[in-house]
């Protein structure tokens, strides 16, 4: 059944055969980063695609403007690796920004302040900053360096721009960084930003995920609202689950990819910086869109390997299942 977007051309959503409909589309730009987080890379050793190999500019917008006009995806999100190591990202925000759909922007933010001027004035809407903790020592132990004062001075940079909401992400781990989980929402109070709390997930290059490294959606929703009383706010398709201070200061949200995954609810595929079209993070198979693109191939040639791939979507992923088979790439190569 077609539905119209801006253009009148009748659009074709991307149904799997659970009846989910795909609307949100993660792009990576790149697989480069320049943190070295212990919970997704290695510290030394990671292989750099080839310049050749990744998306261009050109080949990014095909693929996003036949998701947005044939599929109806209405919600675009850039992340890496680092986005804002992709020489010239502003070019690019400019191009999606053109099309009838939310655009956002992921960054560990350390290079903000440099950037989200440009990234503004290019079209880009909204940005999430991950940060894990406040403390330059554990900042340094968690990135493998040393740049919390600029992630935070990023912040206010993103800020002061006027990109609207800032949010934060932080990955929670037991005895890594839970502490802080009040801190987190003592933060996001005082400084008008969202603070998403992860569910720490088992795709790290080390291997060292376990289990018991989980902070629990539970667990972290009783330490906020121990200190700061909240009431759950409804829940669409955002994999957030959010949370409404009662002093009126803002929300925070909790994504429990672990305890609670949202599977069921699921409406994200995934390109990869190599042009692999992905339909879970945890996905094991990888459809290539680069060698058609790069050979002539038509619009409905892409649009029939993207169907396909939606297609074979698993009901949902299996980290707590004991067949669960970690993807090959790390969350860096997939794009986060
Ligand atoms: N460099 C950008 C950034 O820092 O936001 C975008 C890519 S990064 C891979 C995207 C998000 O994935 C970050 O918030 C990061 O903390 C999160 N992440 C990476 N590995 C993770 C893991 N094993 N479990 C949960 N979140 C993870």
């Amino acid at each position: 059944m077609g539905e119209r977007v801006a253009s009148g051309a009748a659009v074709t959503p991307l149904v799997d055969t659970f009846g989910r409909v795909h609307r949100d589309l993660r792009i990576s730009v790149t697989d480069r980063c320049n943190f070295r987080c212990t919970y997704c890379m290695p510290e030394e050793g990671m292989q750099w695609l080839p310049k050749s190999e990744i998306l261009t500019f050109e080949e990014l917008e095909r693929v996003a403007r036949l998701m947005v006009e044939r599929f109806g995806i209405d919600s675009i999100r850039l992340t890496g690796g680092e986005p804002t190591m992709r020489a010239h990202l502003p070019v690019l925000i400019e191009k999606l920004a053109a099309l009838p759909a939310d655009l956002a922007l992921t960054t560990n933010g350390a290079t903000l302040r440099l950037v989200a001027h440009d990234l503004k004035a290019a079209g880009l809407q909204r940005i999430n900053v991950s940060l894990d903790t406040f403390r330059t020592d554990r900042f340094q132990a968690i990135t493998r360096r040393d740049d919390l004062a600029r992630v935070l001075d990023g912040i206010d940079a993103a800020l002061e721009e006027g990109l609207n909401p800032v949010k934060l992400n932080a990955v929670v781990m037991r005895g890594v960084n839970d502490d802080e989980i009040v801190d987190f929402a003592t933060f996001g109070r005082e400084h008008g930003v969202q603070v998403r709390f992860i569910e720490f997930m088992p795709l790290e290059a080390g291997e060292w995920w376990t289990n018991d490294a989980v902070v629990t959606f539970d667990e972290i929703v009783q330490r906020v609202t121990d200190v700061y009383p909240a009431d759950p706010m409804p829940h669409g398709h955002d994999p957030a689950a959010r949370f409404a201070y009662r002093d009126g200061k803002g929300s925070f949200g909790v994504i429990a990819s672990v305890t609670q995954a949202f599977c069921g609810s699921c409406d994200r595929v995934r390109l990869t910086a190599d042009g692999k079209f992905r339909n879970c993070l945890f996905a094991l198979d990888e459809y290539d869109l680069r060698e058609p693109l790069r050979s002539g191939a038509s619009d409905d040639v892409l649009a029939e390997i993207i169907q396909r791939a939606v297609h074979n979507k698993w009901a949902g992923h299996q980290i707590n299942n004991v067949h669960f088979i970690r993807p090959k790439r790390t969350m860096s190569q997939i794009g986060g």
